[in-house]
């Protein structure tokens, strides 16, 4: 495959790492939305066990640690996101409440009903909203939580510009309604859906990758696929911002029924 073909998820490894290793956050999210998400949630003590999935370098984690009691363990694809995850938990002293560990999401190291609750922010879509739902139930006790976020449509039809950009990054994006069917369908009783606000993908996301655009093109400069990493997060950040009304990310919360 040539280099002007690739999508994001076939840049090198090691420059995405760098790029988003510096920001708070890998997505759209902040820690109102997880504390709001929480509040959902009703099931949890000191014993519970809680798995974050695509954790990152774990922003979401920290929130969900002060605020929810229990043993919460991060799992992410990539070693350097989990270095900086224990390394962020060890800093805060949550190094007793969350441990993070690589591993795929594909693959999970839990056994059959360990979990009271599953957590992951703007990673389901990696291994797909309805595969994913179906495939981690089976780690969850009987009336444990799910809580994901997952981009969404928020209209039944939108301009083309922004249907074939999804059409291409994710073709399981969906309305709001056919993710909820999804989450029914999959043994999860609907709990909640909430839109994230836009400042989500503005301030917490969208923006602080500005100071690292500029600092990034400068170290690699003359590495084509730095410069095209840079130029893909500018465009989405620009659809976003002409698109908004048409998607953006919504929490699913469902219960194991
Ligand atoms: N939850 C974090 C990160 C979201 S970005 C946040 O909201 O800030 C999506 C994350 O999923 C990335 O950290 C990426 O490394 C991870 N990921 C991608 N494929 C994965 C897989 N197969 N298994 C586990 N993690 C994966």
């Amino acid at each position: 495959m040539s280099d002007d073909s690739k999508s994001i998820h076939e840049f090198d490894f090691n420059l995405i790492c760098d790029y988003f290793a510096s920001i708070e956050r890998q997505g759209p999210g902040s820690p109102e939305v997880t504390i709001k998400a929480l509040s959902f949630i009703d099931n949890l003590t000191d014993e519970s066990r809680i798995a974050d999935i695509g954790c990152g370098t774990g922003g979401q984690t920290r929130v969900l640690a002060l605020h929810a009691p229990g043993q919460i363990t991060g799992i992410d694809l990539f070693p350097a996101f989990i270095d900086l995850f224990n390394q962020n938990a060890k800093q805060l002293n949550l190094d007793d409440r969350m441990k993070g560990i690589v591993g795929s999401m594909e693959n999970l190291p839990f056994q059959e009903e360990e979990l009271d609750l599953i957590w992951s922010e703007g990673a389901i879509y990696n291994i797909g909203f309805e595969r994913g739902l179906h495939d981690w139930r089976r780690f969850l006790k009987t009336g444990g939580y799910l809580a994901v976020s997952e981009a969404s449509w928020f209209t039944p039809t939108r301009p083309a510009e922004i249907d074939e950009f999804w059409q291409d990054a994710y073709p399981e994006i969906d309305t709001i309604p056919q993710k909820v069917e999804h989450l029914q369908n999959a043994g999860y009783m609907p709990i909640a859906t909430f839109v994230l606000p836009e400042n989500c993908w503005t301030d917490h996301f969208y923006e602080p990758q500005i100071s690292v655009q500029k600092s990034f093109m400068k170290k690699y400069a003359g590495n084509k696929n730095a410069q095209e990493l840079v130029i893909t997060q500018r465009h989405e950040a620009e659809l976003y911002s002409k698109y908004k009304a048409y998607y953006g990310y919504v929490f699913y919360i469902g219960k194991k029924i």
